[in-house]
C-alpha cells in the first residue's frame, strides 16, 4: 500500500500463547509496514548464544520453559525501542508476558515513545491470536527453524521442500530447546498463569483486538491488517 514505509504507525502488540504464530505473523506485519519486529525470545536467545551475563541468567529459566523475570526483560525492551529502527513504530513479540511487564510498558511508553517527536500521541494497537490448545500442541511439536536465517518451518504445516533443510539457505534444520514435549506443556502452563492476564489487563482497557488464529496463516494475517489499517 502506498505510503506504508513512511506513515508512522503506533506499536503493535502481538499476545497469543507459544505457538499462536506471533513470530510468523511478525514478520508479515514487518515485511508490510516496514517496522521491525522484537521479539523478546530471539533477544534472549541471541544473548545466550553471545554469552552475555543477561544470557547466563536467561538460559536456565528459558531451559524450564519459565518466564525470565520482569527485572531483565523491561530493561532489554526498553533498549530495543530506543534504537532508532523504532522510530516509525515496531511489533511485540512476545512481549509484555506478564501483567507487571503490560504496565510498565504503558509507562514506558506514555513517557519515551509517545512524545512530540513521534508525531503521534494514540494507543499501541494490541491483537490477541486465539488458538486451540491441541492445535497449540501440534503446532509446537512440529516446529523447526534454521539457524542461519532463522526462517521458521511446521513439519505439519509448512514443511521445507526438501527434508530438515532450509529452502533458502539449505542449513539443516533444528528444533528449539524449549520445544521438547515436558517443556511446551511448562510453557503452555505459564501462558495460562502468567500472560493470559495481560490480555485482561488491556481488556479491562478496551483495547483488545482478538484474531482467531485458528484459521489458515493467510486469513490470519488479513485480518491484522485490517485491524492496524482501521486503528484510530
Ligand atoms: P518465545 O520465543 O517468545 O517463545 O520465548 C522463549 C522463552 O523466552 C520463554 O519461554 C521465556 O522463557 C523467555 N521470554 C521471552 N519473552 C519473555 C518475556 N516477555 N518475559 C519473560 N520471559 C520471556
Amino acid at each position: 500500500m502506498a505510503g506504508e514505509s513512511s506513515r508512522t504507525i503506533e506499536p503493535v502488540i502481538l499476545l497469543g500463547a507459544p505457538g499462536a504464530g506471533k513470530g510468523t505473523q511478525a514478520k508479515r506485519i514487518e515485511q508490510r509496514y516496514h517496522i521491525p519486529q522484537i521479539s523478546t525470545g530471539d533477544i534472549l536467545r541471541q544473548n545466550i548464544k553471545a554469552g552475555t551475563p543477561l544470557g547466563h541468567a536467561a538460559k536456565a529459566v528459558m531451559e524450564r520453559g519459565q518466564l525470565v523475570p520482569d527485572e531483565l526483560v523491561c530493561p532489554m525492551v526498553a533498549d530495543r525501542i530506543r534504537e532508532i529502527d523504532c522510530e516509525r513504530g515496531f511489533i511485540l513479540d512476545g512481549f509484555p508476558r506478564t501483567a507487571a511487564q503490560a504496565g510498565w510498558l504503558d509507562a514506558f511508553l506514555e513517557n519515551e515513545f509517545f512524545d512530540n517527536s513521534h508525531g503521534c500521541n494514540r494507543l499501541p494497537i494490541v491483537i490477541s491470536m486465539d488458538v486451540d490448545y491441541n492445535e497449540l500442541l501440534r503446532r509446537l511439536t512440529g516446529r523447526r527453524s534454521c539457524p542461519t536465517c532463522g526462517r521458521i518451518y511446521n513439519v505439519h504445516l509448512q514443511p521445507p521442500k526438501v527434508d530438515e533443510l532450509c529452502d533458502n539457505d539449505g542449513s539443516k534444520l533444528v528444533i528449539r530447546d524449549d520445544d521438547r514435549e515436558e517443556v511446551i506443556r511448562e510453557r503452555l502452563n505459564e501462558f495460562v498463569r502468567q500472560t493470559r492476564p495481560v490480555a485482561d489487563y488491556y481488556q479491562a482497557k478496551g483495547r483488545l483486538k482478538t484474531v482467531n488464529g485458528d484459521l489458515p496463516m493467510d486469513q490470519v494475517t488479513a485480518q491484522i491488517f485490517c485491524i492496524i489499517d482501521n486503528h484510530v
